[in-house]
């Protein structure tokens, strides 16, 4: 049998009919960039996520740009950003000439540890980025307090956790700004680059919409510098039919992890652990393998025609384009411990009872190999 760890075709020959019409709509209009499809996506998507505004943006690294200069953060800031995420949570940062300041993660769900945050925020802290990492929210309520009591602004990166809930509250409720990411394989993908900031702070708002131009309230006139951040028409189209199914996909994922729960409970492999008053919406399933069996087991998988991946193989403080910061190994030992460990199995909607079971069923062999192996 044959799991990749995503089936965009099995996705688009679900919706195909509903979403070839969207884009021939575009094709007529001949109207590619921002405009109604995107407006009314951005309704959408803000609805959705219980948000009063949706700026759409050219990626989710766009939408995380964008936030962080509608913040006017430069040179001489510090943001807080977890050790162990994807890149673009730290890049963006960086890119603004500000300081990424790492703070290690939790353990058992991978999130930003909020004692650690208290620890690293300091009067030149601007921000802190949060990162829902694999569909399940950060500490948001502890983090927000934690941030306003220093006077720095949280922003969620959700790229990876659109619809997840936290206390109830919807990820877009808990952030002065949250950025999505519609990268063809998240929870609802475009047909190429896509992000959104999604705020209830009409200024904010306006801030990201002006950002997004180059920063021209009115056009060729230009307050301030900022970016081509626009998102295609074609894009929103497509995003506008999938959301109509998020709903369902997403309940699909989580029985689909629900059931890897229960067949993974024996042996020794560490499933997820999801807070009871979290809604994961499971971007990833991953499991931990002690360090020194992981990329084994994900050979073993790959052998089996099973695709399980690794996100993230090296924590963000020891990256290369980082080294100035002067960040050794043992910093982050919980971010290098995961960096070790994780493999991310395949979970999505279209995914088969056979398929899960069958996944499930060649981790728990290697798993017993391995306890069986002598030392
Ligand atoms: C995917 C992702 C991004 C970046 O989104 P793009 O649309 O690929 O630019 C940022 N942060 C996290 C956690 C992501 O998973």
């Amino acid at each position: 049998m044959n799991v990749p760890i995503l089936d965009l075709r099995a996705q688009y020959a679900e919706v195909r009919a509903e979403v070839d019409a969207a884009i021939l709509e575009v094709c007529a209009a001949q109207r590619f960039i921002l405009g109604e499809k995107v407006d009314a996506l951005e309704r959408q998507i803000a609805e959705y996520s219980r948000a009063r505004f949706g700026v759409g943006v050219s990626s989710g690294t766009d939408a995380l740009l964008c936030a962080l200069m509608a913040l006017k953060v430069g040179p001489g800031d510090e943001v807080v950003v977890p050790a162990f995420s994807f890149f673009a949570t730290a890049g963006a940062v960086a890119r603004l000439g500000a300081r990424p300041v790492f703070v290690d993660i939790d353990p058992r769900t991978f999130n930003a540890d909020p004692r650690l945050v208290a620890d690293a925020l300091t009067p030149k802290t601007k921000a802190v980025i949060p990162v829902d990492l694999y569909g399940q929210m950060a500490e948001m309520g502890e983090i927000r307090r934690l941030a306003h009591r220093r006077g720095a602004a949280v922003i969620e990166d959700a790229a990876q956790a659109i619809g997840a809930e936290h206390h109830g509250r919807r990820a877009g409720q808990c952030a002065a700004m949250t950025c999505l990411s519609f990268f063809p394989t998240k929870n609802l993908g475009g047909f190429g680059d896509g992000g959104m900031i999604l705020t209830d702070d009409e200024r904010l708002a306006t801030r990201c919409r002006t950002l997004r131009v180059h920063g021209g309230e009115r056009e060729y006139f230009h307050a301030e510098v900022g970016g081509n951040f626009r998102l295609d028409a074609i894009q929103a189209a497509v995003l506008a039919v999938k959301l109509g199914h998020l709903e369902r996909w997403t309940e699909a994922r989580r029985r689909r992890a629900a059931r890897y729960d229960e067949l993974l409970a024996v042996g020794d492999v560490t499933t997820p652990f999801i807070h009871p008053y979290n809604r994961c919406v499971y971007h990833q399933y991953t499991i931990r393998v002690p360090a020194g069996r992981r990329d084994a087991m994900q050979e073993h998988l790959a052998r089996r025609g099973i695709a399980a991946r690794v996100y993230y193989p090296v924590p963000l403080p020891l990256q290369e384009c980082f080294a100035s910061l002067g960040h050794r190994p043992g910093d982050f030992p919980e971010a290098e411990r995961a960096a070790a460990e994780v493999l991310s199995l395949p979970v999505y909607p279209e995914m088969t009872d056979e398929m899960t079971t069958y996944v499930a069923d060649a981790v728990k062999s290697v798993a017993r190999d391995d306890a069986k192996a002598p030392g």
